[in-house]
């Protein structure tokens, strides 16, 4: 029987102004679990970080949470994880979940969400890793961030197999196949 991968979800500790984000954070917990995936994720209990993490463990499959010392308090812990990790910074927090992780995968969220997807994605440039990255883009949320990285490709920044790396897509069964079936190309930054 092949291994169950673990998934690294980023996301809002922020629930979001429209209904269909906790929604679609509910579908990817939900289809996390049916492709035999577990959660690893921030460990937080509110905002779609904790419906992603209620989903997923509704689903049958494992929630690994991983949150610095210093917010423990702040984020809320969720108290029903199969692990719990606490870390003594955010630097060690993020290289945990990398570590944990087969593949990331961002949903609508803040500045917070923001930094980690584009942490993994630059460590997937460097070749520091080779695992899958995708960007669920529900209700259009990311279309203005699609549209300025294109010019980044355009403008002579970021090369466009750079670029293609992350994995854009609006359904979560859809990104959790294409995820699945990654291979990440031979490029070079420099
Ligand atoms: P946000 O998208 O801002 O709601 O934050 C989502 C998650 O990212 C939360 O667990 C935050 O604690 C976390 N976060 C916020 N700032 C950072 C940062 N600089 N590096 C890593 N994680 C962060």
């Amino acid at each position: 029987m092949p291994a169950r991968k673990r998934i690294c979800v980023y996301c809002g500790s922020s629930p979001g102004n429209d209904p269909a984000f906790l929604k679609g954070a509910t579908s990817l917990g939900k289809a996390l679990a049916d492709h035999d995936c577990d959660l690893v994720y921030g460990g937080a209990s509110i905002g779609l970080m904790g419906t992603v993490a209620d989903a997923a463990l509704a689903s049958g499959a494992s929630v690994f949470g991983v949150m610095p010392k210093s917010l423990a308090d702040k984020e809320i812990a969720h108290g029903g994880l199969s692990e719990l990790y606490i870390t003594k910074s955010m630097h060690d927090r993020k290289e945990k979940m990398a570590a944990l992780s087969d593949g990331f995968i961002a949903l609508p969220g803040g500045l917070g969400t923001l930094e980690e997807l584009f942490e993994i994605w630059t460590w997937s440039q460097l070749d520091f890793h080779r695992k899958p990255i995708g960007l669920l883009n529900l209700e259009g949320y990311y279309d203005v961030l699609i549209s300025f990285l294109a010019s980044t490709v355009e403008k002579g920044f970021v090369k466009s197999s750079h670029a293609d790396m992350l994995l854009v897509d609006s359904n979560p069964g859809d990104l959790m196949k294409r995820m699945n079936e990654y291979e990440r190309p031979d490029t070079k930054k420099l």
